[in-house]
């Protein structure tokens, strides 16, 4: 059975491409029929954070990536880690080091100057413990083979080749106990069966030195997918400006999650030319093989096209239900809450159809259904003002008794009267449909201005109009 796992460390929000990282997962258990687990990396107790923490469950529940079991937190294993680093230590396959900063600085410094990588050069290797000064801290590193090489066959990657001469002895557990990353990954992931490790390529020399790990433990190493981080739309690396950015922030953006993960698959992987894939589509056909090598480009008119098309195919009432989950997150979002939760639910879900044409995000959505809920009298924007100057004022003065008159308040009888208005007064539509939307809507665009009418109802709207003609 296929296992993945989504690893987060809490030291900031979910970002956007542990979000893709965590979909890749999930895609990936469910194509197989495994299943995705949970674990957060806070090793680092002093850069971890409950709020990260709660920030990424958060993000993972709103994208709906949801993970098998209880999330494993990786420091409460520590004692595991310790206990596997103490054996590797018995069987020879690590050492007690007590190298001083000092010596470590001058290691560096060497490294430096003849031109190599900074790293470790064997110091306590096969040295005799005996020899440190009474009572010296140290450290325990792992004996990584001198020679030779570590292959990775990658899913994403293809064969990738470290010379070991490259691998220094890592640290396996630190000068006060604690185990690091390198130790605690690899024996977290066996412990919890982990078949495959899907992440950024960013870990992929991890992957060699986890590997001579897992060789040294005698365990089978998981299969490994590394996957190209996301770019910039210029290349560069992602900034927050051009979408780093944790997943709460697209939330707020008014983004619905299907339309994220459906942006997301595509940042890496394909099927063809497809554009828009539903997720019942992405777990037919997610597999490792069609992850691209190159770096995905973040474009964020890409991701709003898509979020209209999710949003114009997303039902009135799933929509509206989407807008109160939302709303609470967005500054001065509570006025128009307490409008639905009082009586406006009905209202949002019939003015739906019209809003939902020209909306790319539910933000927008929100703003263009303000006028459902606004007070009167309205206030107008500049734009508004202007179509209600004399002439608009005198056009709904004349048009009013007309529509007062109206016995069937249906958008066609009311397309009909105003029409008949426009004709019998010689004006055109235009000028007259514009000032009316103004006076309704305060704004210079709306939906349908008849769809808008028979939302408001009559005596709202006649109010309304009456706030500009009276
Ligand atoms: N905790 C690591 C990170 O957030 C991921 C480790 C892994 O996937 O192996 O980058």
């Amino acid at each position: 059975q296929v296992i993945t796992r989504f690893a987060p460390s809490p030291t900031g929000y979910l970002h956007i491409g542990g979000a893709r990282t965590a979909l890749f997962n999930w895609l990936y258990a469910r194509a197989k029929g495994g299943k995705m687990l949970l674990r957060i990396e806070d090793t680092d107790q002093a850069r971890s954070t409950e709020g990260a923490i709660l920030a990424i469950l958060d993000g993972l529940r709103w994208l709906e990536l949801d993970w098998e079991g209880e999330p494993v937190y990786q420091f409460s294993r520590a004692e595991r880690h310790r206990e596997v680093a103490e054996q590797l230590l018995s069987e020879g396959k690590a050492y007690r080091c007590y190298a001083t900063k000092e010596e470590l600085e001058a290691m560096r410094e060497r490294a430096r100057e003849e031109g190599r990588a900074p790293g470790y050069d064997g110091l306590w290797r096969g040295r005799d413990p005996e020899e440190a000064p009474e009572g010296a801290p140290y450290v325990i590193r792992f004996m990584a083979p001198e020679d030779g090489e570590t292959v990775i066959e990658d899913q994403v990657q293809g064969r990738v080749t470290f010379a070991n001469k490259d691998l220094d002895d890592l640290v396996l557990l630190r000068s006060d106990g604690s185990p690091t990353y390198m130790l605690s990954v690899v024996v977290d992931d066996h412990d919890m069966g982990i078949t495959h490790v899907i992440r950024g390529d960013d870990h992929l020399t991890n992957a060699a030195r986890q590997s001579q790990i897992y060789a040294a433990l005698g365990w089978e190493r998981p299969v490994f997918a590394h996957v190209p981080l996301i770019h910039g739309p210029d290349g560069a690396k992602l900034s927050k400006r051009h979408g780093a950015l944790g997943v709460e922030a697209y939330r707020e953006m008014g983004y619905l999650p299907a339309a994220l993960r459906n942006y997301l698959v595509r940042l890496g992987w394909s099927h063809g030319d497809e554009e828009i894939i539903s997720t019942e589509q992405m777990i037919e056909w997610f597999d490792l093989d069609a992850i691209g090598r190159s770096a995905a480009r973040f474009d964020f008119a890409k991701l709003e096209n898509l979020n209209g098309h999710y949003i114009r195919h997303t039902s009135d009432e799933e929509l509206v239900e989407a807008i109160k989950g939302l709303l609470p997150h967005l500054t001065g979002g509570e006025v128009m809450l307490s409008a639905l939760e009082r009586d406006g639910t009905a209202k949002l879900t019939q003015a739906m159809p019209g809003l939902k044409e020209r909306a790319k995000t539910l933000v927008e959505l929100i703003e263009n259904a303000g006028y459902l809920f606004a007070a009167r009298p309205l206030d107008l924007d500049e734009k508004a003002e202007k179509l209600l100057d004399e002439t608009g004022r005198e056009t709904l003065a004349a048009l009013k008794p007309k529509l007062d008159a109206l016995e069937d308040w249906s958008a066609e009888s009311l397309e009909t009267c105003v029409r008949g208005f426009a004709d019998e007064t010689e004006r055109k539509l235009g000028k007259v449909a514009q000032p009316l939307r103004a006076a309704l809507t305060g704004r210079a665009t709306s939906p349908g201005i008849f769809d808008v009418l028979v939302v408001l109802g009559r005596d709202e709207a006649l109010g309304r109009i009456g706030d500009q003609t009276d």
